[in-house]
This record gives structure tokens, sequence and C-alpha cells, in this order.
């Protein structure tokens, strides 16, 4: 899927040494469109980088400007999990340190298991290190735009304005008129740039005015997300993850009494769980995390002969079951639903184009990457972009932008099939596949090694 980074016909175009006057006062040199996290990540990474500061660069989002009470009562019930990779990016600009002071919870260690045996993996580092951050989508946003407000000489934003067309240079329709992405908002007022980055969501419209194709499907899957109190207090430093066959439902530590929940399942389920009461809904997630419904003599005993073995040669190699918190309280109005899918743009360039975000690539929050994917492009995009223009290059040329197609599809695209195939294999109580998943999940977990490197991909 991959593409050669030399494309024939496109490099071809040539960029004009004068603008057109009429352009002129409208003419950007970088537009991003959408102010999610990931645009506005991409505005702050900008416009503080030494090699762009020359540059005339424009954020757009069609929603309000954000702005966060620092130290909210209640939590959000839209978080993230932040990878390590992730924070070295936000810390880069300034923004790392901001949402240390608001507010984040650092996790220490991640426990999966199935919910068809007894088969699990954890994951930790040496002398009990963050291996993530669980962070309000909120807070990181209202951070980046505090950011923004201080790169305001460098950085323009129009907050509540929409883009609803894009015209073309000529190399994609061959007409005569403007060298420049003409883009068009709402209220009529046209603008030109000289490089449109795409960073709308996982229904891009940049991508689809621009004519790239979007392999994507359904999970026919909703995430339930809310806000839980725990039934005690305690350190609350571990990710907990159970695969059901109906789909994996994570806990997410917020503080040392409240975590956050996101419950992958079918969209008939889902609403019956927004639908019901709130002590039924506790139950319902206690259950979720503690019920053996599931397992099956067969499989727990060929799991457990596994790790017998392994413990007899790897002593090391078996790590000790922990229990999850049980939960006693479920948030003030913090249930909501998501719809879920996958979805991934074949290009991610074109001439005067890049996607980045959602907009290119949307995966199940099973393994808490989507916004991390993200943040990887960012980086990836903004260092071919500065080298282009300490070189004096053109920003919208495809020569630097198919660099960072190639650099972040190969990251991307084996990340995205992972998780895909870990929705698929575990989205099912089939006994030979639970036997399959069961060993090879026990497997896996007894190799420190192997379990190193899934955790140096995955946190890049
Ligand atoms: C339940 C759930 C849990 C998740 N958990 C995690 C997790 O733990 N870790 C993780 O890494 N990821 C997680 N994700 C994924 C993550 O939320 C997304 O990958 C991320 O929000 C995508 O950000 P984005 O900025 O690319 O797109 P979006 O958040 O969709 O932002 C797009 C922005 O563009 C604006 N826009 C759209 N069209 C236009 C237009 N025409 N003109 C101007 N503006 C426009 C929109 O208003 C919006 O602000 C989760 C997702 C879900 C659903």
């Amino acid at each position: 899927m991959l593409r050669p980074l030399c494309r024939p016909n496109l490099s071809r175009f040539l960029v004009p040494h004068r603008t057109l006057s009429s352009v002129d006062s409208t003419l950007y040199d970088v537009v991003i469109s959408g102010g999610g996290m990931v645009g506005t990540t991409m505005a702050c990474a900008l416009g503080s980088h030494p090699h762009l500061r020359h540059k005339k660069i424009l954020l757009l989002e069609a929603g309000q400007k954000k702005v966060c009470d620092p130290y909210p009562e209640q939590f959000s019930n839209r978080v993230s999990s932040i990878t390590p990779g992730s924070a070295t990016l936000l810390a880069s600009f300034g923004a790392w340190d901001h949402i240390c002071t608001m507010r984040l919870k650092p996790y220490k260690r991640m426990q999966v298991w199935d919910a068809c045996s007894d088969a699990l993996i954890t994951f930790d580092k040496e002398g009990m290190e963050d291996i993530g951050y669980i962070i309000e989508n909120d807070v990181i946003t209202a951070t980046l735009t505090q950011q923004l407000d201080s790169l305001s000489e460098r950085v323009e934003v129009l907050y509540r304005s929409r883009a609803v067309g894009y015209t073309w240079p000529a190399p994609y329709h061959n007409g005569e008129g403007s060298p420049w992405v003409q883009i068009e908002l709402a209220d009529g007022q046209r603008l030109h740039t000289r490089l449109l980055i795409g960073a709308d969501g996982h229904n891009s419209m940049v991508r689809s005015a621009a004519g790239m194709k979007c392999i994507h499907w359904s999970y026919n899957h909703v995430a339930v997300v809310a806000t839980l109190e725990l039934s005690e207090s305690t350190d609350n430093n571990v990710a907990w993850q159970r695969f059901l066959p109906s789909g994996p439902i994570a806990l997410l530590p917020l503080s040392d009494t409240c975590s956050s929940l996101v419950w992958s399942t079918s969209p008939e389920h889902a609403s019956q769980l927004l639908e019901m009461d709130d002590e039924s809904f506790v139950d319902a997630v206690n259950s979720a995390f503690w019920s053996s419904e599931h397992h099956s003599d067969f499989i727990s005993a060929a799991g457990s002969l596994l790790r017998s073995a392994v413990s007899l040669l790897m002593p090391s190699g078996t790590s000790a079951r922990q229990l999850p918190p049980s939960v006693s309280r479920l948030g003030k109005k913090s249930r909501a639903a998501f719809p879920l899918g996958l979805g991934h743009s074949t290009e991610y360039v074109r001439q005067r184009v890049a996607l980045i975000g959602d907009a290119a690539h949307r995966v199940h929050p099973l393994a808490g990457q989507g916004v991390n994917m993200g943040f990887g492009d960012v980086a990836s995009l903004v260092h071919h972009l500065s080298s282009a223009a300490f070189d004096g290059r053109d920003l919208g040329s495809t020569t630097h932008l198919l660099e960072y197609e190639t650099e972040r599809q190969r990251q991307n695209l084996p990340l995205m099939a992972a998780i895909d195939m870990l929705k698929r294999l575990y989205n099912t109580n089939q006994p030979s596949i639970v036997l399959f998943r069961t060993l090879g999940l026990q497997a896996t977990n007894a190799v420190p090694q192997l379990k190193e490197q899934i955790m140096a991909f995955a946190s890049k």
C-alpha cells in the first residue's frame, strides 16, 4: 500500500515567482482545516518551530473556542490514553507542563485479560516507570488553545469557521486558475494556501474533496463511556482491559478514587447500557470485569497446563494476576456512546495537501492509539516541513510530503492491522479460536523481550 517516493506528473508543477495580487492578502503558507486535538497540536508545533517563524499559518475550526475551567470538579467522560512519545511532542512546544499542572493520571501497569479463559498479559516498565497517561480530552484541548493564544502573532485562528469547498490548483484539474489551494468558508470568505493540512476528522471533507480514496468499515460496535467512582481509594495506577466476547471493556485511572470506562459493545447492548438506571449500570460494569460466565473448563485446563510449563522453564515468564477495582457509583450524567469504525486513506498527501489524524486513519479505541497516531503524524510532518522551509523549498511540494506519507504509513499500517486483528480475534467465543488466543497470549506474556518490543512500538 506504500507509494514510491517519486511519483510522475505531480512534481512537474512549478511554483510561480509572482502571486496574483488579488490573492495576496488571503494567501497563507499553511492552512490547517480542523482544530480537534490533532489539528490544534499541528498549529502549535508549526507556530513554535524556529524554521517556520516567518510563515503565515492559519487554523480553521468549525466549532467554538474551547476554554476549560482549570480545576473542574467533575471529570469529563472523554479521555485519552497518551503515550510517552506523544508527551514528548506536547512538551516540545510547552503544552505538556500546562497539562501536568491541570490534571492527568500516569499509569504504571496494564493488565489485559480474556473473559473466556484465564489468559492474561501484563505490561510494565522496570522501576515502575510511567507507561502512559490518562488525560481528559478537554484538558488537552484547553491546554493547546491556551498555547495557541500565546502564539497569536504567528498563528491566526478562526473559530466557528467551517470550510465548505476547496478548489485545487492546476495539476488536478488542468485549469488555468490560481496556483494555490482555494478554500471557501461558510460565510462566503475565500482564502488561499500553499499547503492545506486536513485535520478535519474521520469524515474529512479535505480527503473527499481531494478525491483521496479511503478504505473504511463500521465495526457495528459502539463505545459506551462513563466516569466511575471506585469502592475504595487506592494508588489506582493500573489500566485494565478485559476482552468479553461482545467487545473489550476498559477501566482507565483518573485519580485514586475515579476511573473512566470505555466499553465497546453491540449497538443494542449499548442502548440498554445507556437506558438502565445507575445502580444496574454499576452492577453490569462490575459483572463484566468479574464474572466467569464465559469460561470453559477445557480451555482453562489447557491454559493452566501452558502456564505451569512456562513457570518451570522460565520462572520470570508468568505475571501475578491483579484484581481490578470494584465500582461503586456512576458519575452524574457521564454516560455517552460513540460509534466505532476503521478508516484508512490510501493516500495521505497530494500536491499542496496533506492529511493528519483521523482524517488519514481511524482505529478501534481498544489499544488507545487513535490520537497518538495523529500526534505521530504531526511530529513527522513538522519535521519534513521545517526541513523544507530551512532549505527554502516550497512547503506544498510533493517531494517532502511523500516522505511524510511513507514514514507515517510504515508506522500506522502495521499498528492498524494489529488493532483490527485483535478486535476480530477477541470478538468471538468459538472454542478453537479461544484456545488459540489463550495459548498465544500466555506465550507472549512469557517473553519479556517481546512485550518490551510491543510496548516500544505502541508508545512511539
Ligand atoms: C471512545 C473513544 C475512546 C478513545 N480513546 C483513545 C485513547 O485512549 N487514546 C487515543 O490515542 N485515542 C483514543 N481515541 C481516538 C481519538 O479520540 C481520536 O483519534 C482523536 O480524537 C482524533 O482527533 P482529530 O483531531 O484527528 O479529529 P477530530 O477530533 O474528529 O477533530 C476534527 C475537528 O475538525 C473540525 N472540522 C471538521 N470539518 C471541518 C470543516 N469543514 N471546517 C473546519 N473545521 C472542521 C471539527 O469541528 C473537529 O474539531 C478514542 C476514540 C473514542 C471514540
